[in-house]
């Protein structure tokens, strides 16, 4: 007789990954519990991409209102009301927590109020009770890192930007990633005069360089400020100053200074793992904190799985969703299942927008014999008759053994909407002779990847 566990799955952690996990396992016919401290559905949904996206198509406002001209538009915009944004963001993000119960509940996984902790290979208490389960699932997610310099406590995260009072009218913005290229843009466009400090010579690590290069310029044509290869020292709050100015002086290590209203730093996310007990039941955890697990997701602890950001392998919600789906088909469904991390689409919601899939050329010259390289870069027709100068660029990379098409990437308006198309298609293993066969949809930006037809010369 097998041992008799309260549930079949304990999931701890209500993010993406987590509930997709949850309700994955419920419909198998598992008794699932899922536990969450704080509002269910995760960083994504609570302060990540759900309100990042829309904060995105508020700040998109200003340039679309400057393009109405050209059109024949005259408005005359009102001043833009931060607090109304934010409050109604606020709207939509309680609804989709209570979709989230909801699903859980329909799917017939119990949602445990409060912070799991493993006490044992088969034990998580959550408050005063501690339940058995025969799997566990850590998929608590990340955290923002945060800088070890004088004055960090005056910086914010992106878990506190979310629910800023007041926009400043000048702030700094730490960090040439996701995060923070996304928040420049979006602060930015709203009026604030945004300055973007990266240690690195380019924004954007890990993504093609003619992408990198071109993001940056366009950033800059707008007006965005970037300071390359410089490092905040130390944040000094000033005492004294007027209500509403600027209060924070920032210092840097190439000897310039700022005094700004906030300071935002976006500088990473590391696995959320501390006070989970795993440390002490011998889970093999990485240098970050990460769990280590197998391409089962199975841990160093045979009952104990993790997925998503906390095994700090690729931190993306379409990831976590997958691993998820993965651990509950593999335990519940009979299946044996890995996930494949190549071709994952991916996208910056920056103005132009920034999307890809696929290999860099960098990337495909160092796995591949001979490439060839497409590229396009042109103003969209959607901007002809207004001021806006911006440019867009897109970027095919084919391999020339087997014409296969390696990677797409762009940067314009609904990048990351054309590049999940293009995703099937390097699914499928599409050649350059299937792109170039396939009718464009005229006239569209979109049309470009269908129409590319002379290489960029080699060297
Ligand atoms: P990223 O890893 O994207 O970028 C971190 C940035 O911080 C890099 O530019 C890095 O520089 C810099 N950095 C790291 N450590 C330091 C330091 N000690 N001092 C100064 N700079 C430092 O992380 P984010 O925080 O932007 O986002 C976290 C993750 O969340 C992303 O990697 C992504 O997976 C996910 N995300 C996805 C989004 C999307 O899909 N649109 C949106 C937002 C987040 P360097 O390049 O030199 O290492």
């Amino acid at each position: 007789m097998g041992k008799d566990y309260d549930f079949d799955l304990i999931v701890i952690g209500a993010g993406s990954g987590g509930v997709r996990a949850a309700r994955r396992a419920a419909s198998y016919g598992a008794r699932v519990a899922i536990c969450e401290d704080s509002d269910v559905g995760g960083t994504c949904v609570n302060v990540g991409c759900v309100p990042k996206k829309l904060f995105m198509y508020g700040s998109m406002f200003s340039q679309t209102i400057a393009d109405a001209a050209g059109y024949g538009w005259k408005l005359t915009p009102e001043a833009f009301r931060w607090r109304t944004l934010v409050a109604n963001k606020d709207r939509e993000i309680n609804r989709l927590n209570s979709i989230y119960e909801t699903l859980l509940e329909q799917a017939g996984a119990q949602l445990l109020r409060g912070r799991g902790v493993v006490k044992g290979p088969h034990q998580v208490a959550v408050g005063s009770e501690t339940y058995e389960a025969k799997h566990i699932l850590i998929a608590t997610g990340s955290f923002p890192f945060q800088l070890s310099i004088p004055g960090q406590e005056h910086a914010i995260t992106s878990n506190e930007i979310f629910h800023l009072q007041e926009l400043p009218e000048r702030m700094v913005i730490i960090g040439g990633g996701y995060i923070a290229v996304e928040f420049a843009s979006i602060f930015h466009e709203l009026g604030v005069e945004t300055t973007l400090v990266h240690r690195g010579d380019k924004l954007l690590r890990g993504f093609d360089e003619d992408v990198r290069d071109f993001v940056q310029n366009e950033l800059e044509k707008k007006g965005l400020q970037i300071r390359l290869k410089t490092n905040l020292t130390g944040i000094q709050k000033q005492a004294g100053a007027e209500p509403g100015a600027p209060t924070l002086h920032t210092s840097f290590d190439i000897g310039s200074e700022l005094t700004v209203g906030l300071v935002l730093t976006a500088v990473g996310r590391i696995p959320k793992t501390e006070g989970l007990g795993l440390r002490s039941l011998g889970v093999k955890l990485g240098t970050r904190g990460g769990v280590e697990v197998d391409s089962h997701y199975r841990s160093s602890i045979p009952s104990i799985f993790a997925i998503g950001d906390v095994i700090d392998r690729v931190q993306l919600t379409p990831i976590a969703l997958a691993e998820g789906s993965i651990v509950a088909r593999n335990l519940f469904d009979s299946a044996q299942e890995t996930l494949s991390y190549e071709h994952i689409p991916t996208a910056v919601f920056c103005q132009p927008n920034v999307a890809t899939v696929g290999l860099t050329e960098a990337e495909a010259q160092t796995k591949h014999e001979q490439i060839t390289v497409y590229r396009s870069s042109f103003r969209p027709m959607q901007y002809t008759l207004t001021e806006n100068q911006e440019r867009s660029l897109m970027k095919l990379i084919v391999d020339d053994t087997s014409d296969k098409v390696l990677g797409c990437h762009m940067v314009g308006p609904h990048a990351a909407e054309i590049i999940q198309g293009l995703a099937v298609a390097l699914q499928c293993g599409a050649t350059k002779a299937q792109f170039d066969a396939t009718l464009g949809i005229h006239p569209t930006a979109a049309e470009e990847f269908v129409t590319m037809r002379t290489p960029v010369p080699r060297p």
